[in-house]
């Protein structure tokens, strides 16, 4: 699953709303939405990959033109906060209006209810997974404890990621405010990527890599996700697949959940 988290000007407007004036930094948020996703688009439009569009609904709003861009190509677009906020900072009254709120513009501008939710910096409350069931989503992608998809009690599908397939903590920098450390070489960020999807298609995991296309959408960046997949797709037996397909595929085969098999093939060698 490759996930692309547009995070956008809320990189920097969700910390503090005062960066605006900060333009530099500004123009760094920017380019993911005006650059980073035109180029990432047309390298999944060449290896014709199917992905999963985070996108806070500010966002959306903001580049009307990048979401038509997405929609059109069939890319899946799911709910990321609105202005990408820290769910852990809410109360569950604003958690709940805000994925209303976040859900309603997703729907309006791509005609279509999203059904996949991924929290802001990964983080959710006790209360997220009722909330998101509630409201009709079928999955989350927000949790880490776990490296195949499995079922909430409440029905939801988690699709669990982690921090090792994310490449903030590769890639991320900015000077002031103080972001990230210093940005990796993209042959030891291949490495490190490379390495974890062997071993997981040996183990029969699901490989959820999340990047932001401001960071991910640089070209040399962009030349490791072509290799990277062109490389995946060589060694076979991979599917590539948006959220939802994921989620459904996990809902309608409890087989393949690894709370009702212990001999899940994720758990051998
Ligand atoms: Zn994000």
């Amino acid at each position: 699953m490759l996930c692309f988290d547009v995070d956008g000007e809320t990189t920097a407007l969700s910390e503090d709303p005062a960066l605006a004036s900060r333009l530099t930094t500004m123009s760094q948020c920017e380019y993911g939405p005006n650059v980073g996703v035109p180029r990432l688009l047309g390298l999944l439009d060449h290896l014709q990959v199917p992905a999963t569009f985070f996108v806070p609904s500010y966002i959306a709003e903001q580049h009307p033109r990048m979401m038509e861009a997405i929609v059109s190509r069939g890319h899946e677009v799911g709910a990321h906060g609105h202005l990408h906020e820290k769910l852990a900072h809410l109360t569950p009254n604003e958690e709940r209006s805000i994925l209303e709120k976040s859900t309603g513009i997703l729907e309006r501008i791509t005609g279509k209810r999203p059904v996949g939710f991924r929290a802001p910096w990964f983080e959710i409350n006790p209360g997220t997974t009722d909330l998101l069931a509630a409201h009709g989503f079928l999955y989350n992608a927000s949790l880490m404890g776990d490296d195949v998809p499995y079922m909430h009690p409440n029905g939801l599908i988690e699709i669990p990621g982690q921090w090792m397939l994310e490449d903030w903590e590769q890639f991320a920098f900015n000077a002031e405010p103080a972001w990230g450390s210093l940005p990796e070489n993209c042959a030891k960020v291949f490495d490190l990527w490379w390495r974890e999807f062997e071993a997981m298609h040996d183990f029969g995991c699901c490989f959820v890599l999340t990047l932001h296309p401001w960071l991910s959408g640089r070209p040399s960046r962009v030349r490791l996700l072509e290799e990277l997949l062109t490389k995946a797709h060589a060694r076979g037996n991979v599917w590539f697949a948006r959220g939802h397909e994921i989620a459904e595929y996990v809902r309608d085969h409890p087989e393949a959940r690894r709370e009702v098999n212990f001999d899940h093939p994720a758990s051998k060698p």
